[in-house]
């Protein structure tokens, strides 16, 4: 049975009108896995009694203990519409916010996405997330409303009210969807319609849904339906409207293909030329053009090692090829090609344009990178939502393992973008980096577990940052020799300039023309945008000096200082942040041996830092949006747990039988949150919290905090006399 599947899969690949490329985004909780086991399940990759048990998508260990998804899996089913055979290529997304740089990767490499909404709770925070996330990558939205089985059984509700909840449901998706896509010239209306056919509705767990089409099909009205899901005839409305059916007509129907999306989609995800050849091939999704990769995953299996997966937008992938890694040099040689099959992959000789690749030998590729044929601009880099945000030390509880520590951990930053890591090889003792919590814990996890190494993991640290408040004065910096002086000031920058600097939207990589206009358009004025020298994080170089000797020559060295500076910063050696930096004027000796690196470096470093005291540099903590859902009577302990952290209620609200309490609070202060509230509430709560950024803290906090991390750091207490505004 499988054997013929991949035969169906390998001719179904040639034919990319027959195609679609989707994911499946959700809410956590909100039933993603059950849905997939379904469809597979439907489409015959695993059997029907099995689906459900199996979690066929959770593929790592941790993620079926947990009941989360955690990595983007891939998987490739057939499909009949209409008499034709369809190759469906599904990519697994993961439903908590800890994850959502794996979110976005997943997004990159299709062209719908199936939002699964539970019928109960309707959108969440992770909804909106994951939605957003698709339509800024010009991905096109469809809606699945899950668990309709709890209206009859939980709420006991008639029809009539199921009918509304679900057309309440669907008008709140729509108002995202359209605040979402307004300013998008290239969308249309995307909003979901049971009409069209773009909403289904069903139970993932007792295996029915219910379309537009199916209803017409079956001649069954909605009371019809409900009336067979209340009286327990659960069965014979799986055999008349089976949900992996009626989803999969969906994705067959509504989704583009291959052909009719890399139209949209290459000008959103690709700024090199519009009018070369490649990106002829690339918009017809050309199997005979150059090939072109971009990578959404890297996965490691324990037999072919290392597996880059990816969308293929051009071209034939096939062993022996050399291809061009973006941000590498030289290529790497293609060892074999493969699709996935139900979590596993499945060689093949090729795999053509418009399908989803799992590729070995491409040991330069991490995720996010283009790979191909020819040299060539790369994609634009994929949007992380939110930054790391909290720090974890890790070792090896046995020095014996600390390569192969090293090792893992490379591996786990190749895999995951949104991770950063530290690597000390002199104490043995690692940073790692993530979004949250959870994020960190998973992570040592799959140390401990997948790779046998036992650690010892410290207690979570916060990652701060430092920002300039006010412009500063010009202020120099010295060479040790000196020789050299760099005259600087600083700036604040806007929110927004800072913003489209973080999103990706202006950086060096791209044409120069286009990171002027994309700056423009975010405020910064016309000849500042013209002068960039350099964009360190969200810091900007600009040089403003005319003529000057041996500028040039010297630059590199310049901004090696600069980033060091930046990296560090003067406060409390935290990462700086919407920086503006304008060097106007520099004193530079004749003699190339008196302004090397040892000069050069810590002048502009001086420079630099004294430039942010002078612009009364403060630091910034971040913050996370947090959603409580909670009976009634214990409305008053969730709140007050936001309050009690510095944190600050917004709003409060009744939804369906649950109160809904929404604020926001420091990082630092949610840690341990998860144990607290569920005993402030007797485990009555659900919660859910979301990056929100960075902020100033207040002044009479700064000076403990920063005392507090430079301790920590080992850096002595005493701050810069300049430093006197506390
Ligand atoms: P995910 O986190 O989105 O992948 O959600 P899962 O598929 O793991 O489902 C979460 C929980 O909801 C599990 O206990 C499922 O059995 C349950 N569930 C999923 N679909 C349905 C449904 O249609 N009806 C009901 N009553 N429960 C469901």
């Amino acid at each position: 049975r499988r054997k013929k599947i991949v035969e169906e899969c390998e001719t179904l690949m040639d034919n990319p009108e027959h195609i679609r490329n989707i994911a499946i985004a959700a809410h956590v909780d909100h039933g993603k896995t059950t849905l997939t086991d379904n469809l597979l399940a439907g489409a015959g990759m695993i059997s029907d009694e099995t689906a459900g048990e199996q979690l066929a998508m959770d593929t790592e260990e941790d993620e079926q203990e947990r009941g989360i998804t955690i990595d983007a899996a891939n998987v490739s089913m057939t499909h009949e519409y209409e008499g034709d055979n369809h190759l469906i290529n599904l990519i697994d997304t993961p439903g908590h916010v800890d994850f959502g740089g794996d979110v976005t990767r997943a997004m990159r490499a299709v062209d719908g996405a199936l939002v699964v909404v539970d019928a109960v709770e309707g959108a969440m925070p992770q909804t909106e997330t994951v939605l957003r996330q698709a339509l800024r990558e010009g991905v096109k939205p469809t809606l699945f409303i899950n668990k309709v089985d709890r209206l009859i059984s939980e709420l006991q509700e008639g029809p009539e009210e199921m009918q509304r909840r679900l057309l309440n449901v669907i008008d709140d998706v729509n108002e995202l969807i359209r605040g979402m896509t307004e300013e998008m010239d290239d969308i249309e209306d995307w909003t979901v319609s049971v009409e069209e056919g773009t909403v289904g509705f069903g139970s993932a767990l007792y295996k029915w849904g219910v379309s537009m089409p199916s209803m017409q099909r079956t001649g069954m009205d909605f009371a019809e339906i409900m009336e067979l899901e209340r009286a327990d005839e659960r069965q014979k409305l799986h055999e008349k409207t089976p949900l992996s059916d009626v989803v999969l007509d969906m994705v067959c129907e509504h989704f583009p293909n291959p052909i009719d999306a890399q139209p949209m989609r290459i000008p959103r995800i690709w700024r090199g030329d519009a009018d070369s050849e490649l990106a002829d091939t690339m918009r017809l999704v050309d199997e005979d053009g150059e090939v072109v990769l971009m990578v959404t995953d890297i996965g490691v299996d324990p037999h072919a090692g290392e597996i880059a997966a990816g969308r293929v937008f051009s071209g034939t992938l096939e062993k022996g090829q050399d291809l061009y890694v973006s941000g590498t040099v030289g290529t790497n040689r293609v060892q074999s090609v493969g699709i996935y099959m139900g979590g596993e992959r499945e060689e093949v000789d090729r795999v053509p344009a418009g399908n989803i690749a799992a590729v070995t030998g491409l040991k330069d590729a991490i995720a996010g990178s283009t790979v191909s044929s020819v040299e060539m601009t790369p994609f634009e880099s994929i949007e992380h939502i939110s930054e790391p945000v909290i720090t974890k030390s890790v070792e090896a509880q046995n020095m014996d393992d600390l390569p192969k520590l090293i090792e893992t951990l490379q591996q786990v930053a190749k895999e995951d973008p949104t991770i950063q890591i530290e690597i000390n090889e002199d104490t043995g003792e690692h940073l790692i980096s993530g979004q949250g919590e959870l994020h960190l814990e998973v992570i040592g996890q799959r140390i401990e577990r997948n790779q046998g190494i036992p650690i010892n993991t410290g207690e979570p640290i916060v990652v701060y940052r430092e920002a300039p408040q006010q412009p500063s004065r010009e202020v120099e910096g010295i060479s040790p020799n000196r020789h050299n002086r760099f005259y600087i000031s600083i700036e604040p920058m806007d929110d927004e300039i800072v913003e489209t600097i973080k999103k990706g939207e202006a950086s060096m990589d791209m044409p120069e023309l286009e990171r002027r206009e994309a700056l423009q358009e975010a405020g910064m004025d016309k000849e500042t945008s013209q002068d960039i020298e350099h964009i360190h994080g969200t810091n900007v170089l600009v040089d403003q000096t005319k003529g000057i000797q041996h500028l040039n020559e010297t630059m590199e060295l310049l901004i090696e200082g600069l980033e060091d500076a930046l990296d560090d910063g003067p406060l409390a050696a935290e990462p700086v942040q919407g920086a503006l930096l304008r060097l106007h004027d520099a004193r530079l000796h004749e003699d190339a041996i008196h302004r090397g690196p040892a000069q050069v470096i810590p002048a502009m470093r001086e420079a630099v830092h004294n430039a942010l005291i002078d612009a009364e540099i403060r630091l910034l903590e971040p913050i996370q949006d947090v959603r409580i859902d909670v009976p009634n009577d214990h409305m008053g302990a969730a709140s007050g747990e936001i309050q009690g952290r510095r944190g600050r209620v917004d709003d409060m609200y009744q939804e369906g039988d649950l109160m809904v309490v929404e604020g926001i609070a420091p990082v630092d202060e949610m840690i341990g949150f998860s144990s607290d509230i569920r005993s402030a509430t007797e485990g009555r709560a659900s919660w859910n919290t979301e990056n929100a950024g960075f902020q100033v803290m207040a002044d009479n906090l700064q000076p403990d905090k920063i005392s507090e991390i430079r301790e920590r750091k080992g850096m002595k207490q005493e701050l810069h006399p300049a430093i006197d505004y506390f």
